[in-house]
């Protein structure tokens, strides 16, 4: 639960996002607008050759329904890359309250990118070549 619905139920007094230290944290800015988050973004849909900014969390979903629907390759490599983005800052974000410590954005962009080879090795294998030919380095 983000900080803005914590305080919402009493729970929490501080409601400074965890990753920048500046806004307040609620759903959009925490996992889109923040600027740690919005660079992790940034990077993976350029990695996907998307060339925009990252929107809000509605609008992402939106987007996403429009543009990659079915079950083509790139539309399931999109899903994992949005579903492992949103996983890989909420974990971020946890590692920060908790335990105090926050990896650097490349760290992370790096971290996603191998789970989404990692995971389409497996659910696209005979697509792998094409996996590949999309990924960086
Ligand atoms: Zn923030």
């Amino acid at each position: 639960m983000t900080k803005d619905r914590l305080r919402g139920l009493g729970y929490v007094e501080d409601v400074t996002c965890s990753l920048c230290n500046s806004k307040e944290e609620t759903v959009d800015h925490l996992f889109f607008k923040c600027t740690y988050s919005s660079s992790v973004w940034t990077a993976m849909l350029q990695w996907k050759g998307i060339q925009r900014q990252p929107m809000m969390w509605a609008n992402e979903l939106e987007w996403a329904g429009k543009y990659y629907r079915g079950r083509s390759t790139t539309a399931e490599l999109y899903k994992l890359v949005l579903a492992g983005t949103l996983y890989y800052i909420w974990q971020e974000r946890n590692d920060k309250i908790f335990k105090g410590v926050q990896r650097p954005e490349v760290t992370l962009r790096r971290a996603i990118t191998q789970d989404v080879h990692g995971r389409g090795e497996i659910d696209e294998a005979r697509n792998e070549a094409k996996i590949w030919d999309v990924c960086p380095d």
